[in-house]
Order: structure tokens, then C-alpha cells, then sequence
């Protein structure tokens, strides 16, 4: 990490000369202007600006209509995007330059802009912090190589998707030497920007890999787990690859997931612990865990907010299709790690890669925390193949989801209702395009035989 006396004077002795000035926008990626060191030392440390479409757009920069913060109508004027100088540090793969985030800030109040998801997540860790407790997270990120660079792939309109593996990667050390030239400045460069990078391994398919940073207070997880998927798809693009975090990217691969392990600290201990109980869970866990399984439904959306999120979801795959749980049992939507230990932690296995983390972790921690308030009992661990039932199902697809989330009093009270019709917005628009758009599989299957 970089403090701000520390950047002041690499920039005056020419070592930094650029300063990423960004946010986490709602598809979980980087926005923002690049400064010449001189002029943010200078004074734009204190705020710059930006439209306030991009808290309201899509994935490929559009104006989708029925935001209510934000329209043609309104005439989309602009944000406020406050550094938060905490977050200083290099960018050590690219030369000579820092990044700092920023809070999105409404122009006129500078009350921070309830829907922009730094501030969704601040407002459910503080909850969380008034009760005594301290969220403490870890996203696991899962994504594809590829062989050739995003340029080439676009340009070829997406078919010529070969792998950078030639077989099933998992835990594989020697296929895993091979991509080296991407994966070990991905940890060595994320370490040295502050990062507390464990491991990168293959994992159970053709191409696919994983990263996992040690598990922190909830803030710094989804900080963590932005800059690192930013960083990825921008050294495997320096060193002529592509990285996607696309779910699903073909029906007979494995699909990338995004798990999230979760557990309550208090005064530096883990409050989940009991060594009394057989599985060695406490009371407060298990009213946790029931309220994260009472409301997944609810905040499905955050884990997966697009159409081809829910492609995923297939029975013996490793992707979970039940909200149940079980003991480390990799079949089920929530899995007891850890347990009979200090580092008994439930993982939730739901998110995909292309979830936010920072509308995620809020979701759950939302859903954690009704469970604790209403006293929820948890119900006893479901065992053996959990994709054998159909009990309890995952929303089974994306407009299932928009209900679930429109319709939850529970993230309504937690969120505020202005925060999930905004979502609940987000998630219509992208039905309403898939709908209106024809793919290219409706017309090999019925352009002759329709
Ligand atoms: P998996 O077997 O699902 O791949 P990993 O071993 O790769 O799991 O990931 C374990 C993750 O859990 C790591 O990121 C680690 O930092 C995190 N973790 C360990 N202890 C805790 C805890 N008490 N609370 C939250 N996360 C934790």
C-alpha cells in the first residue's frame, strides 16, 4: 500500500507519473480516469467526477430507460467520485503508476449514492460491527485462458475459443508450468500491490484456473477481489491471452464459479467457534447460516445477475443446484468448512465469476444478519449426493431471481427499497435485451428445419 506522503514523493521524483482514479460500478468493474500523478497530488485527491450513467448502464455502456436516479429525463448529470486515500497503492504491472478507489458521492448532498455498491457493502458491515462482530470473507476466483488475446477472439466474432490447456488442469503442476508466463506475475504482482495472495491452481477443466487471497475483513475481500479480477484480464492481455470470468462460456465445459467463505470475528476471535458442539459451530453460526439458506432466494441475483449466470447450475458439475448444506460436501449450495476447528467458516458455492463482490457479500450479510435478528434454528446437514432431490432449488434463472429480489421485504428493510428496485431494474433490462436480440443457436436449429 502506498500512504499519500509516499505517492507525493515517488511523483516528484518521476517514479509515478499516473493515478488510476476509480470505482467499482455495478458489474463489479474498474471506472474511472487516468491522472497525471502531478495534478492528483495536486489537488484532485479530494474529488473529480463522473456521468452518473455509470450506475445505470449495462455491460456494453448503454442508457437503459426506468432508472429512477438517473434518466434522459434527468438529463444524466454527474457524480461525485470521492478517493478514499486508504486504498492507495502501485499498479506493479503497469509501469509507473497507482491506483486509488473511490466513493461515488451524489453531486449536490455528497451523501454517498445509496445503489453504488461500496456504499451497499459499507452499510451491511456496519451493521454487522453494531451488534459486535466483524465479517471476515474470502472470494475464490475462477476464470478461463485462452490461447489467443481478446482483440483477435472479437475480431474472429467469438468462435475460435481454444483453451490454453489441452486437458483437465486440476491441481496439475505440469500443465500449470506451461502458463506461468501468465499466472506468476498475476500472484507476484498482486502480492506487491498489497494483496495477500495463497495460491493460483489449475482447476477442473481445459483452460480453467483459480486464485485464492487469504480471507479479510469484508471491505478489503471485495477490494481485493476487484483489483485481482481487473489484473488478471490485463496481464494475460500483456502477455497475448484472453481471461474470461464469463460463467459459462460453453454448455459441455465446466462453468466458473466465485465462492465466498464467511465467518463472524469478535474482540480477534472467530465467533463462529464452539468446541461443545458436535460439529463445533456456535449458536450465533447456526442462526447465521439459517438465515443465509432462509433467503438465498432473495439475494440469488447479486450471486447472479446475468442470463447465462444460470447456465451454471447443472447437476454433477461441482456448480450447486440446491440452496441446502451439508458438511464439506462439494454438492451442495452451502458447505461447512473448517469444521470442529477455529477455522469453521460456511462457503457459499451459488456466486458465479461474474458476480460483484461487494453486492454479494452485502446480500449475504443481509441475509445473515435476519437469520441472527429473527433467531432462526438451523436445520440438521443434509448428506450424500445433494443433487439428488429437487427440493429447495436455486432460482432457475434469471427472471425468477428479479422476483425473488423485488419481492424480498428482508433485503427491502436491510437496503432500502430505492437500492433493490434499482436492481431489480438492472436485472429486466438484461431480459428484456436477450429477448429482443436472436442468437446464433436459435438460427442453426431452426433456420432450415423450422
Ligand atoms: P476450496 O477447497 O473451496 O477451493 P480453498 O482452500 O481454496 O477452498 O479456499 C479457502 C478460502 O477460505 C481461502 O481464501 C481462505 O483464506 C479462506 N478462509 C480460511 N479461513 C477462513 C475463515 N475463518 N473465514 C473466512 N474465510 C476463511
Amino acid at each position: 500500500m502506498l500512504t499519500f506522503k509516499e505517492l507525493e514523493s515517488q511523483v516528484a521524483g518521476g517514479s509515478i507519473d499516473t493515478v488510476l482514479v476509480c470505482f467499482v460500478d455495478m458489474q463489479g468493474r474498474l471506472m474511472g480516469k487516468r491522472f497525471h500523478g502531478g495534478h492528483f497530488v495536486g489537488g484532485a485527491w479530494e474529488e473529480t467526477h463522473c456521468c452518473n450513467y455509470l450506475l445505470a448502464t449495462d455491460l456494453e455502456m448503454g442508457t437503459p430507460d426506468g432508472y429512477a436516479s438517473t434518466s434522459w429525463e434527468r438529463g444524466y448529470g454527474d457524480y461525485v467520485m470521492k478517493p478514499d486515500l486508504s486504498t492507495l497503492r502501485l499498479v506493479p504491472w503497469l509501469e509507473g503508476t497507482a491506483l486509488v478507489l473511490c466513493d461515488v458521492l451524489d453531486h449536490h448532498t455528497h451523501a454517498e449514492v445509496p445503489h453504488s455498491p461500496r456504499a451497499m457493502l459499507k452499510r451491511q458491515v456496519a451493521r454487522v460491527r453494531a451488534l459486535g462482530f466483524e465479517p471476515m470473507m474470502a472470494t475464490e476466483l475462477e476464470f478461463f485462458l485462452f490461447e489467443k488475446g481478446f482483440d483477435e477472439i472479437r475480431k474472429g466474432g467469438f468462435q475460435d475459443l481454444t483453451p490454453i490447456s489441452g486437458y483437465n488442469e486440476d491441481y496439475h503442476i505440469l500443465q500449470t508450468t506451461k502458463e506461468e508466463h501468465v499466472m506468476r506475475p498475476i500472484r507476484n504482482h498482486l502480492w506487491e500491490a498489497g494483496l495477500p495472495i495463497e495460491c493460483t491452481k489449475g482447476e477442473a477443466e481445459t483452460g480453467q484456473e483459480e486464485l485464492n487471497i487469504k480471507y479479510a475483513p469484508a471491505m478489503d475481500t471485495a477490494e481485493y477481489h476487484s483489483i485481482a479480477k481487473h489484473a488478471i484480464k490485463e496481464i494475460a492481455w500483456q502477455q497475448g491471452h484472453a481471461a474470461t470470468f464469463l460463467p459459462k462460456w460453453h454448455h459441455d465445459k465446466v462453468g466458473s464459479s466465485s465462492h465466498v467463505h464467511q465467518s463472524l470475528w469478535a474482540d480477534g476471535k472467530p465467533a463462529f467457534h464452539d468446541s461443545d458442539d458436535a460439529l463445533g459451530m456456535s449458536d450465533l453460526m447456526k442462526s447465521y447460516m439459517a438465515g443465509l439458506l432462509k433467503y438465498a432466494p432473495d439475494y440469488t441475483y447479486f450471486m447472479a445477475p446475468y442470463i447465462n449466470s444460470y447456465k451454471r447450475f447443472m447437476k454433477g458439475t461441482f456448480a450447486p443446484t440446491r440452496i441446502i448444506w451439508s458438511v464439506d460436501n462439494r454438492t451442495a449450495g452451502y458447505r461447512l468448512c473448517g469444521e470442529g476447528s477455529k477455522a469453521i467458516r460456511v462457503e457459499c458455492r451459488i456466486p458465479g465469476s461474474d458476480m460483484n463482490p461487494y453486492l454479494a457479500m452485502a446480500g449475504m450479510l443481509a441475509a445473515g444478519l435476519a437469520g441472527i435478528e429473527e433467531g432462526l434454528e438451523l436445520q440438521p446437514a443434509t448428506v450424500g449426493d445433494v443433487y439428488q432431490g429437487d427440493t429447495g432449488l436455486i432460482p432457475g434463472d434469471l427472471g425468477a431471481a428479479r422476483t425473488a429480489l423485488h419481492g424480498s421485504d428482508m433485503l427491502r428493510a436491510a437496503m432500502g427499497d430505492d437500492v433493490v428496485d434499482h436492481y431489480a431494474r438492472a436485472a429486466e433490462v438484461e431480459i428484456e435485451e436477450f429477448a429482443r436480440v436472436v442468437t446464433d443457436w436459435e438460427v442453426a436449429r431452426g433456420f432450415e428445419r423450422a
